[in-house]
């Protein structure tokens, strides 16, 4: 893979928050970029096609079109759609639960496992599938999410064992607190706890979360694999 060969790139989730500053960041590196979207239209500039990924037929069809639009198959891939549903432990429900998992840790293997077919028939490929800091370090309210989370680094480092002779990557990237609609949401007495423990003294831009993402889907990122790259301003210490 050559840093200033243009790269097939599909980015989930890119019609917004940190999934559309990754599209738009591989973009403007002169990449070729489709992202994902559920409804609407995709961001101006940008390509796009519909995807669920919580429903396989779907992430094969997306993949389908965006290698019709690329005109070959999808060369780095970034699994970043996710969602929350916090609650406390004793009041989660199944369905919050399970819905938590199948977006964040199964839509993200669907997607690995139909990346990886033209991935390995290229004999190269990068896989960045995005977590959080609260995979590792936990966080109450967030049992859900946490354990998707955590189970994309075995998801990643068994894509690494599997793949990694042919040329492809699987490196998880975990950011911290990062200023999107997702976190947007949150109480203001949360923000000021996480901020409290955050060596780095603020919370990140969505940019700078793409910045790194970018470095694990290059060249010179060819022999990191099954890491565990965190953007969190130190709140993780590194895990
Ligand atoms: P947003 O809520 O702003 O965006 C989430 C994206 O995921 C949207 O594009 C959304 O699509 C898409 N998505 C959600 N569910 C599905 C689904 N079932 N199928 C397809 N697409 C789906 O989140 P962020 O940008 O903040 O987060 C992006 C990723 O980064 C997530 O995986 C999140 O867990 C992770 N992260 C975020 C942090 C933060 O502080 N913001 C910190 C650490 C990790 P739609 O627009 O259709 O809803």
């Amino acid at each position: 893979m050559s840093t200033t060969e243009a790269r097939n790139v599909l980015v989930t989730g890119g019609n917004r928050g940190i999934g559309l500053a990754i599209a738009r960041a591989f973009a403007d590196a002169g990449d070729n970029v489709v992202i994902t979207h559920r409804s609407g239209e995709p961001p101006e500039g940008l390509q796009g096609v519909i995807c669920e990924v919580t429903d396989s037929a779907s992430v094969d069809a997306a993949f389908t079109a965006a290698e019709e639009i690329f005109g070959g198959p999808v060369e780095v891939l970034v699994a970043n759609a996710g969602i929350t549903r916090d609650t406390l432990l004793m009041r989660m429900s199944d369905d919050e639960f399970d819905s938590v998992i199948d977006t964040n840790l199964a839509g993200a293997f669907r997607c690995a496992r139909r990346a990886a077919t033209g991935m390995i028939r290229k004999r190269r490929g990068r896989i960045v599938l995005i977590s959080s800091v609260v995979g590792l370090y936990g966080s109450p309210g967030q049992t859900n999410y946490a354990a998707s989370k955590s189970g994309l680094v075995g998801l990643a480092r068994s894509i690494s064992r599997e793949l990694g002779g042919r040329g492809i990557t699987a490196n998880v990237v975990a950011p911290g607190f990062i200023d999107t609609e997702m976190t947007a949401v949150l109480p203001d007495e949360q923000k000021k706890a996480y901020l409290a423990n955050i060596p780095a003294g603020r919370f990140a831009t969505p940019e700078e979360v793409a910045a790194v993402v970018r470095f694990v889907a290059s060249d010179d990122a060819a022999y990191i694999t099954g890491a565990v790259i965190p953007v969190d301003g130190g709140l993780g210490m590194g895990h």
